[in-house]
């Protein structure tokens, strides 16, 4: 059974790729990714299967209709995958603050998140602290900058 060319459209809509995704539900004869795993999308093909890298290193792909996914959503989710960025930011020459946006020359001298083992640029870092002494609201995980789309 393949998707008829609107799923396919609704699901490129749902999963674009360099989305992160957390797996529901994946299994073929060989491999069993377990629930809660997270990916990155690489896009959805000409059937509508949803294709993955998966943090494990398996690179199997969710087949329509019958494995499940939903993009990164809860806190608990996004913070998994800011560890997943931060590792990404270990070898990098630079990118962006992925709490802020901000350009950052280099991710090394600046702060470490309170939030991951993610580093953020210093006014970010500030703002943390603020927010950790109770002295500022917290900006949710949700409306970090890095979660409109995963990049460095
Ligand atoms: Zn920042």
């Amino acid at each position: 059974m393949f998707a008829d060319q609107e799923t396919i459209e609704r699901l490129r809509k749902e999963f674009p790729k360099g989305c992160r995704i957390v797996c529901d539900k994946l299994d073929d004869p060989y491999t069993k990714i377990p629930a809660g795993t997270q990916g990155v999308c690489r896009g959805v093909d000409d059937v509508g299967s949803v294709m993955a890298i998966w943090d494990c290193g398996s690179s199997l792909s969710l087949a329509y209709p019958v494995d499940k996914a939903h993009r990164v959503a809860s806190e608990e989710e996004i913070k998994v995958s800011l560890n997943w960025l931060g590792k990404l930011q270990e070898t990098a020459e630079k990118g962006h603050c992925p709490r802020c946006g901000a350009e950052l020359e280099s991710f090394r001298r600046h702060a470490l998140s309170r939030y991951a083992n993610v580093t953020v640029c210093d006014l970010c870092g500030v703002q943390e602290s603020l927010e950790v002494a109770g002295l500022c609201e917290k900006k949710p995980l949700t409306e970090w900058y890095c979660t409109k789309e995963w990049k460095l």
